[in-house]
């Protein structure tokens, strides 16, 4: 049966996500890290080199922004992938926020180079890009516009629609450009139904200043992503609290697994790391998980586990992350796989029907 498969690379402090669509569309959204890259980012080329098998074309490569963390890695994929071509390229922001480099090996030998307008979104029954049955959506772009404001809101925020099943990737997209989707964008009857999602991945990688209340309502996910280190605090404790306060978020019985959150502490001017067992469905690279399939989705309830309680840290738990797949069947059913299969370990995959 035909899937949609996205891959969360394990990247440390960056970001980087794979799409492989069931009519062999390869696409590429960021490929960056900063901070702890000599924890992460080789595997994560290695992934995607192994998922070429032995083709050197990704069709399209989507970078969110012009931060090094969403594009920086991208000489080495040349390097490890001799003869790369990448086909079609789209930029959050101006050609002129990303680096030299970039330009000259990546956006000019492009068939077909996209910088966006200011403010730029599509209609709810208008997918921009459309990939056999895979629609993928721009929710905004260049927010207040290209040439003015802060990096992170200029991301293309993406929706990725397959078999009625929806995932929303953010880059470094915060409270700005959520409420310019939520409130502006698709603020009608229709625009808000046509939000509801059923993944997120956690804008500006769990940083304080996204993810907002609204936005969770909006989008009504039950399952999150994050892409984040333990250098400064991403993703943070906070955001996992509002995600749980929400509701929307899955909780999985049999699916017990730990997640990893920060905090700032402004006294020893440092951060805290708390290492939390919980049943909920909220993923992040920066730690290994078990999936016992089969399981099944339960309504999100209150587990009674009060986030603030939990004591702190697991020593070393940073030196091993993970690779997190999100899978769509053309029948709505949707997977969640956790592949360590490029650190030895065997991957871990369950399906689940929302
Ligand atoms: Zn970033």
């Amino acid at each position: 049966m035909a899937e949609l498969d996205v891959t969360f690379l394990d990247v440390g402090q960056g970001d980087g996500t794979w799409i492989a669509c069931p009519d062999g569309t390869k696409i590429l959204v960021d490929l960056g890290s900063k901070k702890n890259g000599e924890i992460a980012g080789s595997g994560a080329i290695e992934y995607i080199r192994q998922q070429l098998a032995g083709s050197t074309v990704i069709n399209y490569l989507f970078l969110t922004h012009g931060d090094g963390d969403h594009y920086n890695l991208l000489p080495e994929l040349y390097v490890a992938i001799p003869g790369l071509t990448i086909t079609n390229v789209c930029i959050g922001g101006l050609r002129n926020d990303y680096s030299q480099w970039v330009k000259d090996n990546v956006f000019t030998p492009a068939t077909t180079f996209t910088e966006f307008a200011d403010c730029d979104k599509d209609a709810i029954d208008s997918p921009r890009w459309t990939f056999g049955d895979v629609k993928i959506y721009l929710l905004s772009a260049n927010v207040p516009t290209k040439e003015a404001g802060y990096k992170n809101e200029k991301s293309l925020v993406l929706m990725v629609e397959y078999a009625g099943r929806k995932l929303v990737l953010t880059g470094d997209a915060e409270m700005q450009s959520e409420d310019k989707i939520v409130n502006t964008n698709y603020n009608s009857v229709a625009g808000q139904a046509f939000l509801k999602s059923f993944a997120l991945k956690l804008g500006h990688h769990g940083s304080e200043n996204a993810t907002t209340d609204f936005w969770l309502n909006a989008l009504q996910a039950g399952a999150y992503f994050a892409s984040g280190d333990q250098k400064w605090g991403h993703p943070y404790c906070s955001v996992y609290v509002r995600i749980i306060n929400a509701r929307f978020v899955r909780v999985v019985p049999e699916f017990k697994h730990g997640y990893v959150c920060g905090e700032y502490l402004p006294v020893e001017k440092d951060y805290n790391w708390i290492n939390i067992n919980n049943l909920f469905y909220i993923f992040s690279n920066l730690y290994v998980v078990t999936l016992s399939p089969p399981v099944t989705i339960l309504p999100a309830v209150d587990d009674g586990e009060d986030i603030g309680m939990v004591p702190n840290v697991e020593p070393g738990w940073a030196a091993s992350g993970s690779h997190y797949g999100y899978a769509v069947k053309d029948n709505g059913e949707i997977m969640i796989s956790h592949s360590e299969n490029l650190e030895g370990n065997p991957p871990n995959t369950g399906w689940f029907t929302p």
